[in-house]
């Protein structure tokens, strides 16, 4: 037999062997994730019924033919959770569809980071009906959300009844507000934008998530306006208005910090800086969630192309793998105030990331085009999203 067909043969019964286990796992409302590995490094097999995880037995225990074994290859961890991604696929250039950015890529839940505003929210929750993939959102502070990318620089924009009414509407899927506070946003309006903010987070609850970069307005100013559980996004921009001045983090952003200010990674095309992250890492400036800021560009031609990729670039910082993944997992989770999201616990509809750290080396880029050469690669092999197992 020559290469071809025997190629050909291989996929045929890869095919079958598929086939058949769809098959088995809808008769029976049963799959088994065999020989996976845990976070704390104790490997386990993981049983599900009907989309629930019914058991976590020891590793090579469980019997049955609804079974994937992947022979302690591949780990296993809660769902990853995106806090920050672009999931309304009608805007240009911060648009994308929702599965692409979502499961297909391992991510089960994401949050779309104020793409729309009270104009067009019902217009995003309509547009990811459909989507597997698990979606809440940031509402823009501005009613046209991203409609504009000046969505600031017109105060008459923000709309106090209109943002009370899409909570009302949309309690449940709005988790914040979002307000982008940086030079080509707010025009000419400085932090104004954010002081209303900060009113209607004190009106409503919600916190907000705050996007930084170039200045004006300056970024102590921005800070002295944050609050617990708050967050900043882009924290390691490598832009000149960043959060570190002479290779310290600034004062204003340690005492941001100590209030309960959250950081958020927010890499997307141009927010972050290799130079920035290692100086972060060396004065210990941790991030408390990665998230990608991807939509159709950065994911299609880099630098972000999927979370997978922006773990990778964490490995390769140093941070250990547990802190990597519990920034995607445990920590979004509990912003969130979702902890089943961020847990395998038996009970609870499963919603797990399969993934696996290859010994690969991969030239990674950060959104200045500085490149690092790291030597394993964090891969996305397959998703349990509300009980539902898909390849990656
Ligand atoms: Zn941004
Ligand atoms: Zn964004």
């Amino acid at each position: 037999m020559n290469l071809i067909d025997h190629c050909n043969r291989f996929r045929i019964l890869l095919m079958i062997d598929r086939t058949f286990l769809k098959r088995m796992r809808e008769m029976t409302g049963r799959l088994i994730l065999k020989n996976v590995r845990m976070l704390d490094g104790d490997a386990a097999d993981i049983i599900l019924e009907n989309g629930v995880i019914n058991e976590i037995a020891l590793p090579g225990t469980a019997t049955g033919e609804e079974m994937i074994d992947y022979e302690n290859k591949a780990f296993v961890s809660s769902g990853w959770i995106d806090m920050h991604v672009h999931a309304f696929p009608e805007f240009e250039p911060y648009g994308d569809d929702v599965d692409e950015i979502g499961y297909k890529t391992g991510v089960t839940t994401v949050i779309d980071a104020g793409s729309t505003g009270a104009d067009q929210i019902s217009d995003l929750v309509k547009s990811c009906k459909s989507a597997k993939t698990n979606v809440f959102a940031f509402l823009n502070i501005s009613r046209i959300g991203l409609k504009r990318i000046d969505e600031l620089s017109n105060l008459s924009w923000i709309n106090e009844d209109e943002i009370r009414k899409a909570f009302s509407q949309y309690g449940d899927f709005i988790v914040g507000l979002k307000a982008r506070i940086s030079k080509s946003v707010v025009g000419p309006n400085g932090v104004e934008p954010l002081r209303i903010a900060r009113r209607f987070s004190s009106d409503t609850g919600l916190p907000l998530m705050v996007h930084i970069g170039s200045g004006p307005p300056d970024i102590k100013d921005v800070l002295e306006l944050l609050e617990e559980k708050d967050i900043i996004t882009h924290y390691l921009n490598g832009k000149a208005n960043n959060l570190f001045e002479a290779g310290e983090p600034l004062p204003e952003l340690t005492k941001a910090i100590e209030r309960g200010v959250h950081l958020d990674v927010g890499h997307g095309t141009a927010s972050f800086s290799f130079p920035t992250a290692e100086m972060a890492s060396e004065k210990g400036i941790r991030f408390n969630t990665i998230s990608t800021d991807i939509y159709r560009r950065n994911r299609e031609n880099g630098p972000v192309f999927n979370m997978a990729n922006v773990l990778t670039k964490f490995l390769y910082l140093g941070y250990p793998l547990k802190v990597v993944i519990d920034a995607v997992t445990v920590n979004a989770a509990a912003w969130l105030r979702k902890p089943e999201l961020g847990r395998i616990s038996v009970g609870d509809i499963a919603n797990l990331t399969l993934f696996s750290v290859e010994d690969e080396s991969s030239l990674l880029r950060d959104s200045e085009g500085e490149e690092r050469m790291a030597d394993k690669r964090i891969v996305a092999k397959g998703v349990v999203i509300n009980g539902e197992f898909f390849e990656c």
